[in-house]
């Protein structure tokens, strides 16, 4: 059977932060933290996600470096499913992304990621690691090194595109 790969959009294949911080002129202000909301001028998540809705920024954050290449190449390891805690209403504008980047893959939205059941697991979240790593008996976990995420002793750290799809051989080999 082919593996599923259960692989993060944003932090992991689209840069969504880059583009938020671009657009409200943040720079790198708090680039090490994932509650983010006190470097920009909302006051609440629902503001910032309403401005972003707006902005339309999952539509046009640029791809990670050879991430487009990168989810290509996994897709011949196995079977591609994003897995995302994106919102409902960026469904158009995710599929929008992902065609005009050719990397259409099925999207599986706002789901416990454990749940599923993939034999390997691309994220950068640090709270969806812990959940993966608790959860997600047998499953191989690669950590996205980001700015916002420390080591979890289970998981495999890749710093990039390169090193995730070796990482990814390595460890589908392994299963
Ligand atoms: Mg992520």
């Amino acid at each position: 059977m082919r593996p599923i790969i259960g692989l993060d959009l944003d932090g992991v294949t689209a840069d969504f932060s880059t583009e938020w911080r671009t657009r409200l002129g943040v720079g790198d202000a708090g680039l090490g933290q994932w509650d983010f909301l006190n470097v920009t001028p909302f006051k609440r998540w629902v503001e910032f996600w309403d401005w972003a809705r707006e902005e339309h920024i999952f539509g046009d954050c640029p791809p990670y470096p050879g991430a487009v290449e990168g989810v290509k190449a996994l897709s011949k390891l196995g079977t591609v499913w994003y897995l995302t805690l994106r919102p409902h209403w960026a469904k158009a504008e995710t599929q929008e992304w992902l065609e005009a980047h050719d990397i259409v893959f099925p999207v599986v939205y706002d789901v416990a990621k454990w749940l599923a059941r993939a034999d390997l697991y691309i994220e950068d979240g640090p709270f969806v690691l812990e959940d993966l790593v608790t959860h997600s008996r047998g499953a191989k976990i690669i950590r996205v090194v980001r700015p916002w995420n420390e080591p979890v002793q289970e998981c495999v750290d890749a710093r990039d595109w390169t090193e995730i799809v070796v990482a990814a051989e390595r460890l589908l080999k392994e299963k």
